[in-house]
């Protein structure tokens, strides 16, 4: 990297988020594309105003937002994109003339993930296990994309009823009306499930490193309706919920790729370009490399 007066400067902001893969991605991405930019983890305490305030005055070309500023940084922008104002969550920050304007290229990278896995969600059957701020993403994005149904497991039944909500009013006015039906269940009726077979979102953090024997539903019958699982974990390779998808012969994806796709698809936006599938592909490589994840997935 020859850093020197031309060049450009990215980030993200979070608390904490030295642990981040994002200056990973984006540096590798910026020296495959051959472009002199920079992306460094800023750990913002306190003062989230000032902190995107001082960005904008110091000419950074633009930001990812993570946990735990992904609400609360929408005041602080000059234009919020629709789906991401409904959702209630940017993650990524764009500079325009007169500051920041926000998008949400977690629920791209989603969807791209989906798309390069051939996972329709069009006329499908949705079950999302969580929630929280991932599960909330989701919801969407299968709400937007038609899905048949659309069903919220969670401990804490007022979260998933609150997502139902929003999602609601969107397909309502964002949709104008659309036949995907939306519903909230406690976690524990995971059984109650009554269409024949589901996608199944994991949008929990149980099985996520070091925590890798913890799955939200153990029940192995709750396995032969899901005909593909997504974990958005992605450290480990396999989850639990991934090996009991699998067991009941079903695909299981993990979340990975949808890291890698919300980077680039914020990537692009930075820099006005599409990023070719190549070098997406040599990213990966280095990111399984990252995590030691080289060899470790049976397909
Ligand atoms: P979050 O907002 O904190 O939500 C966590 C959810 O997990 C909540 O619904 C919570 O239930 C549930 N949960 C936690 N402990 C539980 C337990 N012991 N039993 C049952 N449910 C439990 O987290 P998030 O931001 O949505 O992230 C969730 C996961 O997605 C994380 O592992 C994160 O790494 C992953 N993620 C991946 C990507 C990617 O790019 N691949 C992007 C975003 C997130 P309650 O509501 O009852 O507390």
């Amino acid at each position: 990297m020859n850093i020197n007066g031309q060049t450009e400067v990215l980030g993200i902001i979070g608390n904490p988020v030295r642990h981040t893969l994002s200056p990973l991605i984006h540096n590798m991405l910026s020296e495959l594309m051959e472009r002199n930019i920079v992306y460094l983890p800023f750990e913002v305490k306190q003062n989230l105003k000032d902190a995107v305030k001082g960005a904008y005055e110091l000419g950074i070309t633009g930001m990812n937002v993570t946990v735990p500023y992904k609400t609360d940084v929408i005041p602080y922008l000059v234009e919020t994109e629709e789906l991401a104002e409904q959702i209630g969550a940017v993650n990524t920050l764009v500079r325009t003339q007169t500051g920041y304007a926000g998008y949400n290229t977690d629920i791209i990278g989603l969807l791209r993930e989906l798309e390069s896995e051939k996972v329709p969600l069009l006329g499908q059957h949705v079950v999302i296990l969580g929630a929280g701020g991932a599960a909330r993403a989701t919801a969407f994005l299968c709400a937007k994309k038609k899905a048949a149904s659309i069903v919220l497991l969670n401990r804490t039944i007022e979260k998933a009823e609150a997502i139902v909500c929003d999602v609601q009013n969107f397909l309502d006015k964002a949709i104008n009306g659309s036949d995907t039906v939306i519903t909230a269940r406690p976690l524990e009726q995971y059984n109650m499930l009554n269409e024949r077979t589901y996608i199944a979102f994991q949008c929990t953090q149980l099985g996520l490193y070091p925590q890798t024997d913890a799955v939200v539903i153990e029940d192995e019958q709750f396995y032969q309706k899901i005909m593909c699982g997504i974990d958005l974990i992605y450290n480990p390779a396999e989850t639990k919920f991934m090996k009991l998808v699998k067991k009941a012969g079903k695909r299981a994806y993990n979340g990975l790729k949808m890291l890698l796709y919300q980077a680039v698809s914020a990537y692009e936006y930075w820099n006005d370009l599409k990023v070719p599938e190549e070098i997406i592909e040599k990213v990966y490589k280095q990111l399984l490399v990252e995590l030691g994840q080289v060899g470790e997935m049976d397909d």
